[in-house]
C-alpha cells in the first residue's frame, strides 16, 4: 500500500488563486484515494493540470532551475527547441506542490 506523500506547504499566492486552491484540494483527495487503491492514479492527472495552470498563470512565481536535477539539465540543453520552455516551466512548478522526490519525476 502506497503512503500518502508529505506535501509541502503551498506558497500563499496559490491559496489566493481560486483555481490553484481547487487543484490543491483535488490533489489531496487524489493522493488519499491512491494510497488505498493501487490502480488509482488520479493524482497524476491532477498534477499535470496544476503544473500547466501554474506555468501559464503564475510563470513569475515558478522557482528557478534546480541544482543537481537531471530533468533541469535535460531541458536546459534543449532550451532552444520549440515548446521546451513550457515543459521546463511545468517541471519546476511541480516543486510548489509536491515533495522533491515526486516533483522531479517529470
Ligand atoms: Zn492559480
Ligand atoms: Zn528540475
Amino acid at each position: 500500500m502506497t503512503r500518502v506523500p508529505d506535501l509541502p506547504v503551498p506558497p500563499p499566492f496559490m491559496w489566493a488563486c481560486r483555481e490553484c486552491a481547487h487543484f490543491l484540494t483535488e490533489l489531496g483527495i487524489a493522493f488519499t484515494l491512491a494510497a488505498g487503491h493501487a490502480l488509482y492514479d488520479g493524482s497524476v492527472r491532477c498534477q499535470l493540470l496544476l503544473a500547466a495552470h501554474l506555468a501559464s498563470r503564475h510563470a513569475g512565481d515558478v522557482p528557478d532551475r534546480h541544482q543537481d536535477c537531471a530533468p533541469c539539465d535535460y531541458y536546459r540543453q534543449r532550451a532552444e527547441t520549440q515548446g521546451i520552455e513550457d515543459l521546463w516551466l511545468e517541471h519546476r512548478a511541480r516543486d510548489l506542490f509536491l515533495p522533491a522526490e515526486d516533483a522531479r519525476l517529470l
